[in-house]
């Protein structure tokens, strides 16, 4: 049987391209989550490739770090131009759809640490940008971050410009990594659908990167989508997670607010611990084999990719 076209919602990769000298993203790596033949191994079509900016780079080098991230990943493209694609519009989502050759990279931000005005927001939307995680669990200048835990804070004044830029632009607005405060500020002011890039279920895993019902609700109500992130302290706060911690999740959303909410996001090469049966991207198609028999094909295709398109598909400029 054909892999289902998958979508990603999220991985760290480029942090390995960036500091693993023995890391080839075009060869199969025994190390790492991720390179192009586990991509189209697993069935990825489109894959969200975050630029994390370590800690240590904050917040004075944030900015020549982010750029010099940005670049690494635009020479991964032009190198191999017939086997990646840029995807910055609808227009080319609809095309990696049909493409059976190109895998699809989706340009990310996870912090806006560089983005200090709405002229340097542009600057990265020239670039490709089209996904902001608006904080790491730090505060930074746009809101409070999970971490941030005694200051409740949300978002800031240049934070609440960003957003609506974001929307007007295209520039899909991820929620994941928000303080709770933070969180409901951009749910207040953000037109387009909300975006949990790589967050998972609180009710069913009570750590703080999860999402709690309410928080759920407001995105599915904004019609965005949730991706299900495979770390194991995630999924059931250990070390050790399988398969059926991460179908505990997709059953508890599904349950609740349907099949059009949840993706994958899976956080590849951004966390220590997965789950034994999906240790790295080509395995996403063992998922989809159990959420076929769980919930039918057309609501497995749905959550291995299909909403992830319908939701960039609202966000995406037209070309
Ligand atoms: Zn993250």
């Amino acid at each position: 049987m054909e892999a289902v076209f998958t979508v990603d919602g999220h991985c760290d990769t480029m942090l390995r391209v960036m500091n693993d000298p023995d890391y080839n993203f075009f060869s199969e790596n025994k190390k790492g989550h991720l390179d192009l033949p586990r991509l189209q191994k697993g069935g990825v079509g489109l894959q969200v490739m975050a630029l994390f900016v370590e800690s240590k780079f904050k917040p004075f080098q944030a900015l020549p770090r982010t750029l010099e991230m940005a670049g690494a990943f635009h020479r991964l493209i032009d190198s191999k131009p017939e086997k990646l694609s840029l995807i910055t519009s609808r227009e080319k989502l609809k095309k990696i759809r049909k493409s059976r050759d190109e895998t699809g990279l989706l340009l990310a931000l996870e912090g806006g640490e560089a983005i200090c005005s709405l002229e340097s927001l542009y600057s990265f939307f020239k670039l490709g940008l089209r996904l902001v995680t608006l904080t790491w669990n730090q505060r930074n200048q746009l809101a409070d971050g999970v971490g941030e835990t005694c200051t409740g804070g949300g978002l800031t004044r240049l934070g609440r410009e960003i957003v609506v830029e974001m929307n007007q632009l295209g520039i899909g607005v991820d929620v994941s990594h928000l303080s709770e405060k933070s969180f409901w500020d951009v749910a207040q002011i953000c037109e387009n659908p909300l975006i949990a890039s790589h967050s998972n279920a609180f009710s069913v895993c009570n750590h703080p990167r999860n999402l709690k019902d309410d928080q759920i609700t407001a995105i599915v109500e904004s019609g965005g989508i949730i991706g299900i992130n495979f770390s194991s302290y995630f999924l059931n706060g250990t070390k050790g997670s399988s398969i059926e911690d991460v179908l505990k999740h997709i059953d508890y959303l599904v349950r609740g607010w349907g099949f059009d909410c949840v993706g994958m996001g899976s956080d590849f090469d951004g966390i220590g611990f997965t789950p034994v049966e999906l240790k790295d991207v080509a395995q996403f198609p063992v998922l989809a084999r159990e959420l076929i028999t769980r919930y039918g094909e057309t609501n497995a295709v749905k959550i291995m990719g299909e909403n992830w398109l319908m939701v960039l598909d609202k966000v995406l400029p037209s070309s």
